[in-house]
């Protein structure tokens, strides 16, 4: 029976229909069909579930988070969240919307320019999404993110909550659920709501009593195109049914709207409430499409996200186990004063693991400092910058300088003996940085160290043979973006120039830096001079050489330079005279540090020492006696610590038991070496294809990167020292699954790249990449993770299994992770 409504839906033509009809099987084609690629990237999860109180299954799709964003891949659909039955579409989400700033493509210039009013800014629940739909016999679905109906494998069933709340809102406004379910079965609408309530479970915003409920923020086509009704509309469809308003304003130009939201943001609330943020709605200019993005507040929610998270950790595992984040110092006052509260109170502690009373703690607390999040935060900043600033400048003296000295020069030149014998002679205050002992790719890391060095020392050396312009604007511009402490007026750049005149013209130059590098042999991280490593040495340095650009304090970016040290290369002992005008220099120009002027035996002794230095770092090394051919290529994770500690805090943020994981704990069998399996040569044996990829690997990755390190170094046997230079990966934690035998993680593998920083375009040879943390007993090996990975993915197995998603974010997100191969 149609269902008559108080307003006009918008209509759409016969034609657009037949149309949407064939997209739409398109479309559940193609996602079949995907769904059986998985995990690969642009790859989708496929759920089957009984819609509930019904026999009638209903698929869920899931794609993985990131790549909605990815550029490499192209997605079928962008609706988050989208369930379909037969060839027909329930329900339908969004299409996947972002944070104004999160990319390029969501700057303000772009969305100026690609989006057109008018632009209806909603205001953003704090809740879980849920979608409601109805089937042809007035059966209502309501389903969360990516679930429905009823369920034994999860704690807690957002859709079933919610499903409850809506009929009790629907009884109380004398309304059956079966014309709800009619009106969105006729219209062919997916009505999407946030389902927020603090008895059910907590957010970060209040919604007690009056408040709780199911807040309507749309009604979505059930199309694979996506188009949503207009925001009046769904106020008014909300009213029927008795859902709570979603509060929103009207602008017709993006000026207007940015204005508005500048404005606002000072103060995070929207008609006097606290609000999170902002979904605005408006269309794509190119096609007329709705469009989405949306505006958060960082502030306070971020605080308050973090109070929650200390409090459950410290819940959990007492102080010691706390992890501070952004506003340690605010974290750490706040737990002070919930200490006593927490005590005796059991209690309040299940339930706030339960996230039952995170709210009503924080406020106890604001109303005990008698301030807002907001003004607390304000504090915390200036009470940060103070302590930054008295590690920085040694106590009330704010004369101080910090002083970067950038070297200039070409291989051989002694800018490693220099800066040495200078570090010798001033331990406490000059420090060096070498770029050779940075593992690549290298990026700001040189002066990321530097600036390190620099909250402890005032004199840094960045050893590096800057030899261009731009490598030396390079490190300036490092400097502007990395330095957050140091104020610029206080931080000087010395150059150390060693090659005053064009090194291309000078033969004393090429003949000593050769010389040195040919009795340096193979003491070096990168150039080996040994045997028949002096070709390919004299090439490198004579390339430095060609390359030289002399420094020009005329013009930028030497320049910047405070200070130009000359220096000479003119003899094969230049550097004992080169340390001693440095230190000259030095004594006058960093007149505020009061170096005093070593005697002759420091400078000799300080000098010797740097002459015997060997560097303990090796980035290649000649193979001896031919490669032989790895067992498996691995991802080392070099911090098994940290992440161990995520595995904690994901375990802790739930509340549950992890069983498997406390008994690996507790009979010590977490592993301390972790490693990501990419591919066994006993994969060869599956099939051709897997053969190939093997060869490939063995090619690209051994041949190219590893043969170059020594294969009896023990750092490629055990995994648990980085290897200097290697190849290295990006990965992604997905997953924590656990059955009774062991915990592992899945992960997935988002790019391989050679040492050198190209990309290796292989795929992972291992269907479930992982990283296994433990397993219970000896008998049981780590590659049984791949069975469970295999029950769990493939099979949906639920019996005895743990499982849970890791954030999709940054932090989980670990790069250049370097490769090995095992033996
Ligand atoms: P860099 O490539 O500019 O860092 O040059 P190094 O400081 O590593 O110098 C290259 C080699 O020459 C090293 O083996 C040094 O020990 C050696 N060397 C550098 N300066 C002198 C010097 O003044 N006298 C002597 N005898 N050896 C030097
Ligand atoms: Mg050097």
């Amino acid at each position: 029976m149609p269902v008559k409504l108080p307003f006009e839906s918008v209509k759409i033509s016969p034609d657009e229909k037949l149309q949407d009809k064939q997209d739409t099987i398109e479309l559940i084609a193609q996602l079949e069909d995907l769904a059986k690629r998985h995990p690969k990237k642009g790859a989708v999860r496929k759920f089957t579930n009984l819609i509930a109180d019904t026999n009638t299954p209903i698929n869920s799709w899931k794609f993985n988070e990131w790549d909605y964003a990815s550029k490499k891949v192209s997605l079928p659909t962008y609706a988050r969240g989208l369930f379909t039955k037969g060839n027909e579409i329930i329900c339908r989400g969004y299409n996947k919307f972002y944070n104004v700033n999160e990319f390029l493509e969501v700057s303000e210039d772009q969305l100026k320019k690609n989006t057109t009013g008018p632009y209806t800014l909603t205001v953003k629940s704090n809740g879980c999404i849920v979608f409601i739909s109805g089937l042809e016999d007035g059966t209502l679905v309501v389903c969360s993110k990516h679930s429905t109906g009823v369920r034994d494998d999860i704690q807690k069933n957002h859709a079933m909550a919610a499903q409850r709340a809506l009929e009790s809102q629907l009884i109380g406004i004398g309304q059956g659920k079966e014309r709800l379910a009619s009106a969105l079965y006729e219209l062919k609408l997916t009505a999407v709501a946030e389902f927020c309530d603090d008895s059910f479970e907590e957010h970060v915003l209040e919604y007690k009593n009056d408040r709780a409920g199911l807040y309507l923020h749309g009604l979505n086509f059930n199309t694979p195109r996506f188009r949503t009704y207009p925001m009046k509309k769904v106020n008014e469809f909300g009213q029927m049914f008795g859902f709570k308003e979603t509060k929103s304003r009207r602008f017709e130009t993006f000026e207007e709207l940015i204005k508005y939201l500048s404005n606002v943001a000072n103060e995070g609330t929207f008609e006097g409430e606290e609000v999170e943020g902002f979904v605005v709605r408006c269309y794509r200019t190119e096609n007329h499409e709705d469009f989405f993005f949306k505006y958060k507040f960082e502030e306070p929610y971020l605080l308050y996200r973090e109070l929650r998270e200390v409090t459950k950790q410290f819940i959990r595992g007492g102080p010691q186990n706390v992890h501070f984040g952004k506003h340690k110092l605010i974290c750490m006052d706040y737990l002070k004063y919930i200490m006593p509260l927490m005590h005796d109170n059991q209690e309040l502690r299940e339930q706030y693991l339960d996230n039952q009373g995170i709210i009503e703690l924080r406020k106890k607390y604001f109303v005990a400092r008698g301030k807002t999040g907001l003004e607390v935060i304000d504090e915390e900043v200036s009470m940060a910058k103070l302590e930054d600033e008295m590690r920085l400048l040694s106590f009330g003296d704010s004369q101080i300088c910090k002083y970067a000295v950038v070297t200039v020069a070409t291989i051989g030149c002694g800018k490693t003996t220099t800066s040495l014998a200078l570090a010798n002679l001033f331990p406490n205050i000059i420090g060096h940085i070498q770029n050779d002992n940075i593992r690549r790719p290298v990026g700001n890391k040189l002066v990321a160290g530097a600036l390190e060095i620099l909250i402890n020392r005032p004199i840094v050396i960045l050893d590096k043979n800057d030899h261009k312009f731009i490598e030396r604007k390079q490190i300036f511009d490092d400097f502007d973006q990395l330095n957050e402490v140091i104020p610029t007026s206080k931080l000087k750049f010395i150059c150390l120039n060693f090659l005053r005149n064009r090194p291309q013209e000078d033969k004393d130059l090429w003949n000593i830096t050769r010389e040195r590098i040919l009795e340096r042999g193979d003491n070096h991280q990168t150039i080996k001079a040994a045997g028949k490593g002096i070709t390919k040495a004299e090439k490198i340095i004579q390339g430095f050489i060609k390359r030289f650009q002399p420094v020009d304090p005329g013009r930028e970016p030497d320049s910047k330079f405070d200070l130009i040290i000359n220096l000479d290369v003119t003899s094969p002992d230049s550097s004992y005279a080169n340390v001693k005008t440095v230190v000259d220099n030095l004594i006058s120009f960093a007149s505020d540090l009061n170096l005093t002027r070593p005697t002759e035996e420091q400078f000799q002794e300080a000098f010797k020492s740097a002459l015997d230095y060997k560097p303990s770092v090796n980035k290649i090394v000649h193979s001896k006696g031919g490669p032989r051919a790895p067992a498996y290529f691995g991802i080392v994770i070099p911090n098994a610590e940290e992440l161990q500690n995520k595995v904690v805090k994901l375990i802790h943020s739930t509340g549950l038991d992890w069983k498997t994981y406390e008994t690996l704990k507790n009979t010590d069998r977490l592993l301390n070496d972790l490693h990501v399996t990419i591919i066994h040569y006993k994969s060869r044996k599956t099939n051709g294809e897997s053969r190939a990829l093997w060869n490939m690997y063995v090619k690209q990755v051994f041949f190219d990167d590893l043969t170059k390190i020594d294969e009896n170094s023990p750092k490629i046997k055990g995994c648990s020292i980085p290897l200097p230079s290697s190849p290295t990966a990006d990965i992604k934690l997905e997953k924590l699954c656990s059955n009774d035998k062991l915990v592992c993680i899945k992960v997935s593998v988002l790019g391989l790249y050679h040492a050198d920083g190209r990309e290796i375009h292989l795929t992972a040879g291992n269907k479930f990449p992982h990283v296994t943390l433990g397993t219970i007993s000896s008998e049981i090996k780590s590659v049984e993770s791949n069975n469970l990975l295999n029950d769990i993915c493939e099979f949906h197995a639920t019996n005895g299994i743990q499982c849970l998603d890791f954030e999709d974010s940054e932090e989980n997100t670990l790069k250049g992770l370097p490769i090995f191969a095992y033996y």
